[in-house]
């Protein structure tokens, strides 16, 4: 009776040793990727859990985790850092990355690579309707929410001021605040007017227009020339009326490009394997939120500001978009 114990002991302690060497052989075959996305309640963070879908359903080898963060200057400095193997981010803020424009970036994000530009992000103002914000001119003296810290909305927010011959220090109050925490402080009457350079359509837009009176301060031609003059990843756009709840018509402003990214470092092959699994499952993309559906291989190379991945460009040239 010993024996048997001892037997059936020996061989449940062997099984228990096989299961744990075949699953430390699966993780060490598996491959994890974080990609830094951005606001919960933005479109980074939608898409960005679809291309991880898109690996989790298409690419047994590699498992893609999504990080929420303050956008776009913040994640090129998560890519610089290795902190994060992908980024999604504006294309302005990655040229000042690749670039070490000051006083974003003290030193060039120099291993910065493209995989496919996203689509269009637009420059909304969204202001409370009860503070008569008609023009930028009108922010002075209000409690304006600026973007999150580490956003391009930030930078962009401070250009769009500047085309108006003003600063921050003519705003009452300046607020960082989360995008989430922003559209808190409109609806509670904390803050006067947000900046947004996200998506048309993000949640966090259409969730303040649903419970507040609320506008979208247009940025003028005159504005728009003088910025794309000075910063030429601006183009001109318009925010549509059905956008958001209470819109009465169209509202000029200005665009820049959303785009995806990954380090340098990144092994040529998975770059190669992420990039067509997203364009050979579109349609996850385009699920994911409506500004998905401007994800296109025609498109992939509109806008892209730095060097593309060599994994990248392997994809494009079989698929001849790129010579
Ligand atoms: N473009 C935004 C920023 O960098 C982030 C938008 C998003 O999270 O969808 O400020």
């Amino acid at each position: 009776m010993k024996k048997k114990m001892r037997i059936v002991f020996v061989v449940l302690v062997l099984a228990g040793f096989l299961c744990a060497v075949s699953s430390t052989t699966a993780l060490a075959a598996k491959k994890f990727v974080s990609i830094a996305s951005g606001w919960v309640v933005g479109v980074y963070y939608p898409l960005a859990g679809a291309i991880s879908n898109i690996a989790h359903k298409n690419l047994p080898d590699i498992k893609i985790t999504v990080e929420s963060s303050g956008a776009s200057v913040a994640n090129a400095k998560l890519i610089a850092s290795g902190d994060a193997d992908m980024a999604i981010l504006q294309n302005d803020i990655s040229f000042y990355a690749l670039n070490g424009t000051k006083p974003m970036f003290d030193k060039p994000v120099a291993n910065i690579r493209g995989i496919t530009a996203l689509y269009q992000e637009h420059c909304q103002i969204q202001a409370r309707k009860d503070a008569k914000i008609a023009s930028v001119k009108d922010l002075k003296g209000k409690r304006v929410c600026v973007g999150p810290l580490g956003s391009g909305t930030e930078q962009n927010a401070m250009q769009i001021l500047e085309a108006y011959g003003m600063t921050f220090n003519d705003m009452g109050k300046v607020e960082r605040l989360t995008a989430a925490e922003s559209s808190d402080y409109l609806k509670d009457g904390r803050i006067d007017a947000a900046f947004y350079s996200v998506g048309v359509g993000a949640a966090v837009l259409v969730d303040t227009a649903m419970t507040l009176d609320s506008v979208i301060v247009p940025i003028d031609a005159q504005a728009a020339d003088a910025l794309i003059k000075k910063y030429p990843f601006f183009t001109k756009a318009v925010v549509p009326k059905d956008a958001y709840k209470g819109m009465e018509a169209d509202v000029p402003t200005v665009a820049v490009m959303a785009i995806l990214v990954a380090r340098a470092e990144m092994e040529e092959a998975m770059a190669y394997q992420i990039t067509k699994a997203i364009f050979d499952n579109i349609k996850d993309i385009e699920r994911a939120h409506a500004k998905g559906k401007e994800v296109t291989l025609a498109s992939a190379l509109n806008g892209m500001s730095v060097p593309l991945h060599p994994g990248a460009e392997k994809f494009f040239k079989e698929k001849g978009i790129k010579k």
